[in-house]
């Protein structure tokens, strides 16, 4: 349960955080390390031979590494929807698919469908398909915006960061969680569906939430 930001509290945070923005100072709460991205002039593998290829891989800076800490990530194109789902660990499928799914997995390799409006979340290149009511904990990138837990491994979620934002003017949740990684606590590849470090899709999140706060004083 997650209690309400009081309304006096989030008002007050509200308006001096537009008057920062309005001043041009740099918004509290948002660690301007960026998450995975591509390479701008980086090199690219490439493990198919055209744009017809159903399989491709890129080389990425690692979210929680430093700059030249790459991860090569190969991405398909779901069977569903068609956007390009990065791949994902067997073993995180293996821990997150419900009893029954798990019963009709074939190891072959997986990928994760992270649009929407897409109901699909691990999908193979040779039809096999694992919807949200397949997997054990709600996926946020399929759930509708309000309380979405971001970090699985130590429950940064978006209403307890809006009542941290409200009550304190900052979100501390990326700093929280940048210590548990150096504390080697995280287990995101066995508890996030999407098999990967949180940091960027959190970093994101709380930019999205301080941007929500600002366009409703706005109003
Ligand atoms: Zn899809």
């Amino acid at each position: 349960m997650h209690q309400r930001v009081t309304a006096g509290a989030l008002v007050s945070w509200l308006i001096r955080f537009r008057d920062r923005k309005r001043r041009r100072l740099a918004p509290v709460g948002i660690n301007a390390t960026p998450a995975i991205q591509p390479l701008q002039d980086g090199p690219q593998l490439s493990l198919d031979s055209g744009v017809r290829s159903r399989v491709h891989s890129e080389l990425m800076a690692k979210c929680c590494g430093s700059e030249n800490d790459l991860v090569t990530i190969t991405r398909a194109a779901c069977s569903r929807c068609g956007s390009r789902g990065a791949a994902v660990d067997l073993l995180t499928a293996k821990a997150l698919l419900t009893a029954i799914a798990l019963r009709h997995l074939t190891p072959t390799p997986l990928y994760f469908c992270q649009d929407p409006t897409c109901s699909v979340v691990y999908f193979t290149t040779d039809g096999q398909v694992y919807t949200s009511t397949d997997v054990r904990v709600p996926v946020w990138q399929k759930e509708p915006a309000g309380s979405r837990r971001i970090c699985y491994c130590f429950d940064e979620n978006e209403a307890s960061m809006l009542r941290e934002l409200g009550e304190t003017g900052r979100c501390g949740a990326v700093q929280r969680v940048r210590d548990h990684i150096a504390a080697n606590r995280c287990a995101c590849e066995v508890r996030n569906p999407r098999g990967t470090c949180c940091l960027g899709d959190l970093m994101k999140a709380v930019t999205r939430l301080e941007s929500d706060c600002v366009s409703e004083v706005e109003k």
